[in-house]
Protein backbone atom coordinates (compact mmCIF):
# COMPACT_ATOMS: atom_id res chain seq x y z
CA UNK A 1 0.00 0.00 0.00
CA UNK A 2 1.66 3.34 -0.90
CA UNK A 3 -0.01 6.58 -0.92
CA UNK A 4 1.95 9.29 -3.52
CA UNK A 5 0.28 12.57 -2.64
CA UNK A 6 -0.53 14.02 0.75
CA UNK A 7 -0.32 16.89 2.38
CA UNK A 8 0.90 18.63 5.34
CA UNK A 9 0.44 21.69 8.18
CA UNK A 10 2.34 23.36 5.77
CA UNK A 11 -0.32 23.85 3.41
CA UNK A 12 -1.91 26.95 4.13
CA UNK A 13 -5.60 25.57 2.95
CA UNK A 14 -5.17 22.07 4.99
CA UNK A 15 -5.02 21.21 8.68
CA UNK A 16 -2.42 21.40 11.20
CA UNK A 17 -2.48 17.86 11.96
CA UNK A 18 1.23 16.84 12.52
CA UNK A 19 3.80 15.33 10.08
CA UNK A 20 3.88 12.66 12.74
CA UNK A 21 0.35 11.98 13.03
CA UNK A 22 0.42 11.65 9.30
CA UNK A 23 3.11 9.14 9.73
CA UNK A 24 1.40 6.93 12.82
CA UNK A 25 -1.71 6.69 10.92
CA UNK A 26 -0.42 5.97 7.53
CA UNK A 27 1.16 2.87 9.21
CA UNK A 28 -2.53 2.39 11.16
CA UNK A 29 -3.45 1.31 7.72
CA UNK A 30 -1.35 -0.70 6.77
CA UNK A 31 0.96 1.44 4.48
CA UNK A 32 4.48 0.18 3.77
CA UNK A 33 5.41 3.66 1.75
CA UNK A 34 4.27 7.22 1.49
CA UNK A 35 4.94 10.41 -0.43
CA UNK A 36 4.45 13.86 0.89
CA UNK A 37 3.74 16.08 -1.74
CA UNK A 38 2.99 19.76 -0.84
CA UNK A 39 2.07 22.59 -3.02
CA UNK A 40 5.76 24.13 -3.74
CA UNK A 41 5.49 27.69 -3.34
CA UNK A 42 4.60 29.16 -6.28
CA UNK A 43 6.50 31.65 -8.40
CA UNK A 44 7.07 34.84 -6.66
CA UNK A 45 6.08 37.12 -10.13
CA UNK A 46 2.43 34.89 -10.10
CA UNK A 47 -0.37 36.00 -8.02
CA UNK A 48 -1.84 33.31 -6.94
CA UNK A 49 -6.04 34.14 -8.08
CA UNK A 50 -7.65 32.57 -4.58
CA UNK A 51 -9.33 35.05 -2.20
CA UNK A 52 -7.00 34.13 0.40
CA UNK A 53 -3.81 33.64 -1.35
CA UNK A 54 -3.25 30.61 0.33
CA UNK A 55 -2.81 27.37 -2.55
CA UNK A 56 0.57 27.18 -1.42
CA UNK A 57 3.20 26.70 1.19
CA UNK A 58 5.25 29.55 2.00
CA UNK A 59 8.78 29.84 0.51
CA UNK A 60 10.19 30.44 4.36
CA UNK A 61 8.92 27.26 5.47
CA UNK A 62 10.99 24.99 2.62
CA UNK A 63 13.61 23.87 4.34
CA UNK A 64 12.32 23.15 7.83
CA UNK A 65 9.68 20.71 5.70
CA UNK A 66 12.00 18.48 4.10
CA UNK A 67 14.23 19.08 7.69
CA UNK A 68 11.39 17.41 9.25
CA UNK A 69 10.73 14.63 6.70
CA UNK A 70 14.23 14.08 6.50
CA UNK A 71 14.10 13.42 10.30
CA UNK A 72 11.09 10.95 10.06
CA UNK A 73 12.48 8.85 7.62
CA UNK A 74 15.06 7.99 9.43
CA UNK A 75 13.04 7.73 12.80
CA UNK A 76 10.66 5.24 10.84
CA UNK A 77 13.06 3.59 8.29
CA UNK A 78 12.06 0.01 9.85
CA UNK A 79 8.58 1.10 10.17
CA UNK A 80 7.47 2.87 6.66
CA UNK A 81 9.23 4.64 3.91
CA UNK A 82 9.07 8.19 4.18
CA UNK A 83 9.62 10.29 0.75
CA UNK A 84 10.06 13.82 0.20
CA UNK A 85 8.19 15.27 -2.15
CA UNK A 86 6.22 18.81 -3.80
CA UNK A 87 3.18 19.29 -5.61
CA UNK A 88 4.73 21.01 -8.05
CA UNK A 89 2.47 23.70 -10.44
CA UNK A 90 2.46 23.63 -13.74
CA UNK A 91 2.02 27.56 -14.42
CA UNK A 92 2.37 28.37 -18.51
CA UNK A 93 4.75 31.82 -18.85
CA UNK A 94 6.59 30.58 -15.56
CA UNK A 95 8.39 27.47 -17.00
CA UNK A 96 11.74 29.83 -15.61
CA UNK A 97 11.00 30.24 -11.80
CA UNK A 98 9.64 26.74 -11.60
CA UNK A 99 12.65 24.96 -12.88
CA UNK A 100 15.01 27.03 -10.28
CA UNK A 101 12.75 25.97 -7.98
CA UNK A 102 13.54 22.29 -9.00
CA UNK A 103 16.96 23.56 -9.67
CA UNK A 104 17.54 24.23 -5.45
CA UNK A 105 15.33 21.33 -4.21
CA UNK A 106 15.18 18.82 -6.67
CA UNK A 107 17.98 17.29 -5.40
CA UNK A 108 15.94 16.94 -1.36
CA UNK A 109 13.38 15.34 -3.58
CA UNK A 110 12.55 11.57 -3.98
CA UNK A 111 9.39 11.74 -5.68
CA UNK A 112 6.79 14.76 -6.81
CA UNK A 113 3.78 15.38 -8.64
CA UNK A 114 3.45 17.76 -11.76
CA UNK A 115 -0.31 19.78 -11.71
CA UNK A 116 -2.27 22.10 -13.57
CA UNK A 117 -4.28 24.09 -11.05
CA UNK A 118 -4.63 27.63 -12.63
CA UNK A 119 -5.35 28.78 -16.28
CA UNK A 120 -5.06 32.16 -18.07
CA UNK A 121 -8.47 32.83 -19.63
CA UNK A 122 -8.81 36.24 -21.55
CA UNK A 123 -8.67 38.75 -19.11
CA UNK A 124 -7.87 36.96 -15.71
CA UNK A 125 -5.74 34.07 -14.09
CA UNK A 126 -8.19 31.02 -12.93
CA UNK A 127 -8.35 28.17 -10.20
CA UNK A 128 -10.00 25.48 -11.49
CA UNK A 129 -10.59 23.38 -8.69
CA UNK A 130 -11.43 26.14 -6.01
CA UNK A 131 -14.92 26.53 -5.85
CA UNK A 132 -17.75 26.36 -8.37
CA UNK A 133 -18.31 30.01 -8.66
CA UNK A 134 -14.84 30.51 -9.58
CA UNK A 135 -15.38 27.60 -11.91
CA UNK A 136 -17.80 29.76 -13.31
CA UNK A 137 -15.79 33.28 -13.82
CA UNK A 138 -13.71 30.84 -15.73
CA UNK A 139 -15.79 29.30 -18.48
CA UNK A 140 -16.98 33.17 -18.92
CA UNK A 141 -13.60 34.38 -19.28
CA UNK A 142 -12.59 31.16 -21.54
CA UNK A 143 -15.71 32.18 -23.43
CA UNK A 144 -17.08 28.75 -22.94
CA UNK A 145 -16.87 25.46 -21.32
CA UNK A 146 -15.49 23.74 -24.08
CA UNK A 147 -12.51 26.08 -24.65
CA UNK A 148 -11.88 26.13 -20.50
CA UNK A 149 -11.55 22.20 -20.90
CA UNK A 150 -9.60 22.56 -24.26
CA UNK A 151 -7.04 25.02 -22.28
CA UNK A 152 -7.36 22.24 -19.61
CA UNK A 153 -5.73 19.72 -21.61
CA UNK A 154 -3.36 22.01 -23.71
CA UNK A 155 -1.71 22.64 -20.30
CA UNK A 156 -0.96 19.57 -19.51
CA UNK A 157 0.03 18.47 -22.72
CA UNK A 158 2.62 21.67 -21.92
CA UNK A 159 3.46 20.51 -18.79
CA UNK A 160 4.52 16.97 -20.42
CA UNK A 161 7.04 18.69 -23.19
CA UNK A 162 7.84 21.59 -21.06
CA UNK A 163 12.23 21.94 -20.08
CA UNK A 164 12.09 21.67 -16.22
CA UNK A 165 15.34 20.56 -15.82
CA UNK A 166 16.25 17.10 -14.69
CA UNK A 167 14.46 17.47 -11.11
CA UNK A 168 11.23 17.67 -13.36
CA UNK A 169 8.50 15.57 -11.50
CA UNK A 170 7.88 12.61 -12.96
CA UNK A 171 3.93 12.17 -12.38
CA UNK A 172 1.15 14.00 -13.71
CA UNK A 173 -1.11 15.09 -10.73
CA UNK A 174 -5.00 13.80 -10.79
CA UNK A 175 -5.25 14.54 -14.55
CA UNK A 176 -8.92 15.10 -14.67
CA UNK A 177 -8.94 17.78 -12.45
CA UNK A 178 -11.30 19.53 -14.40
CA UNK A 179 -14.23 17.55 -14.03
CA UNK A 180 -14.30 18.55 -9.84
CA UNK A 181 -17.74 20.47 -10.56
CA UNK A 182 -18.93 18.87 -13.64
CA UNK A 183 -22.23 17.32 -12.11
CA UNK A 184 -23.30 21.17 -12.08
CA UNK A 185 -21.21 21.96 -15.58
CA UNK A 186 -21.28 18.85 -17.29
CA UNK A 187 -18.15 18.33 -19.74
CA UNK A 188 -18.20 19.25 -23.31
CA UNK A 189 -19.20 16.44 -25.62
CA UNK A 190 -15.56 14.68 -26.48
CA UNK A 191 -13.68 15.76 -23.59
CA UNK A 192 -12.86 11.97 -22.53
CA UNK A 193 -10.92 11.36 -26.12
CA UNK A 194 -8.97 14.11 -25.34
CA UNK A 195 -8.11 12.85 -22.06
CA UNK A 196 -6.76 9.31 -24.06
CA UNK A 197 -5.07 11.07 -26.43
CA UNK A 198 -2.94 12.96 -23.76
CA UNK A 199 -2.10 9.43 -22.73
CA UNK A 200 0.32 8.72 -25.31
CA UNK A 201 2.19 12.00 -24.33
CA UNK A 202 2.26 10.49 -20.55
CA UNK A 203 3.34 7.12 -22.19
CA UNK A 204 5.84 8.91 -24.87
CA UNK A 205 7.51 11.24 -21.57
CA UNK A 206 7.65 7.47 -19.56
CA UNK A 207 5.72 9.19 -16.77
CA UNK A 208 3.47 8.09 -14.48
CA UNK A 209 0.02 9.22 -13.25
CA UNK A 210 -1.36 9.68 -9.86
CA UNK A 211 -4.83 7.83 -9.60
CA UNK A 212 -6.34 10.40 -7.23
CA UNK A 213 -8.84 9.33 -4.70
CA UNK A 214 -9.60 12.90 -3.22
CA UNK A 215 -12.55 12.96 -6.22
CA UNK A 216 -14.27 10.48 -4.97
CA UNK A 217 -15.55 12.45 -2.00
CA UNK A 218 -15.86 15.81 -3.98
CA UNK A 219 -19.88 16.59 -3.98
CA UNK A 220 -20.18 17.55 -7.55
CA UNK A 221 -17.61 14.94 -8.93
CA UNK A 222 -17.73 11.50 -6.94
CA UNK A 223 -15.07 9.84 -9.33
CA UNK A 224 -11.72 9.15 -9.25
CA UNK A 225 -9.01 11.51 -11.24
CA UNK A 226 -9.16 10.20 -13.20
CA UNK A 227 -11.84 8.00 -14.17
CA UNK A 228 -11.99 4.69 -13.66
CA UNK A 229 -12.14 4.11 -18.16
CA UNK A 230 -9.03 6.33 -18.40
CA UNK A 231 -6.96 4.77 -15.39
CA UNK A 232 -7.61 1.44 -17.23
CA UNK A 233 -6.42 2.18 -20.30
CA UNK A 234 -3.40 3.94 -19.00
CA UNK A 235 -2.77 0.81 -17.15
CA UNK A 236 -3.39 -1.20 -20.42
CA UNK A 237 -0.55 0.77 -22.19
CA UNK A 238 2.02 0.28 -19.61
CA UNK A 239 1.94 3.74 -17.68
CA UNK A 240 2.25 3.30 -14.05
CA UNK A 241 -0.36 4.63 -11.73
CA UNK A 242 0.31 5.33 -8.53
CA UNK A 243 -2.75 5.63 -5.75
CA UNK A 244 -3.01 9.45 -4.41
CA UNK A 245 -5.39 10.39 -1.00
CA UNK A 246 -4.80 13.97 -1.60
CA UNK A 247 -5.16 14.28 1.68
CA UNK A 248 -4.67 17.75 3.58
CA UNK A 249 -5.19 15.61 6.96
CA UNK A 250 -4.79 12.58 8.57
CA UNK A 251 -8.28 11.53 8.55
CA UNK A 252 -8.48 11.53 4.69
CA UNK A 253 -4.84 8.91 4.02
CA UNK A 254 -6.28 6.19 2.20
CA UNK A 255 -9.73 8.46 1.11
CA UNK A 256 -11.26 6.78 -2.06
CA UNK A 257 -9.03 3.89 -1.87
CA UNK A 258 -11.57 1.15 -1.80
CA UNK A 259 -13.50 2.60 -4.80
CA UNK A 260 -10.54 2.31 -7.04
CA UNK A 261 -9.76 -0.17 -8.94
CA UNK A 262 -6.50 -1.42 -7.34
CA UNK A 263 -5.24 -4.19 -9.44
CA UNK A 264 -4.47 -1.24 -12.33
CA UNK A 265 -2.13 0.45 -9.55
CA UNK A 266 1.47 -0.23 -10.00
CA UNK A 267 2.77 -3.29 -8.02
CA UNK A 268 6.17 -2.43 -6.53
CA UNK A 269 8.26 0.97 -5.77
ZN1 LIG B 1 -4.21 21.56 -1.52
ZN1 LIG C 1 -3.57 19.30 -6.52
Amino acid sequence: MYDGHIHSPYCPHGTKDSLRSYVDKAVDLGYSAMTFTEHAPLPKSFTDPVPLKDSSMAFGDVEEYIRNLQDLKKEYHNTIRVKIGFEVDFIQGFEGETKSFLQEYGPEMDDSLLSVHFLKGKNDWHCIDYSPEMFAEAIKDFGSLHHLYEEYFTALQSSLNADLGRNKPRRIGHMTLIRKFHSLYPSPKGWEATALKLLEAVKKEGCEIDYNGAGLSKPYCRESYPPYNIAKQAHEKGIPLIYGSDAHGVSALKQGYEELDSSLLKRSL
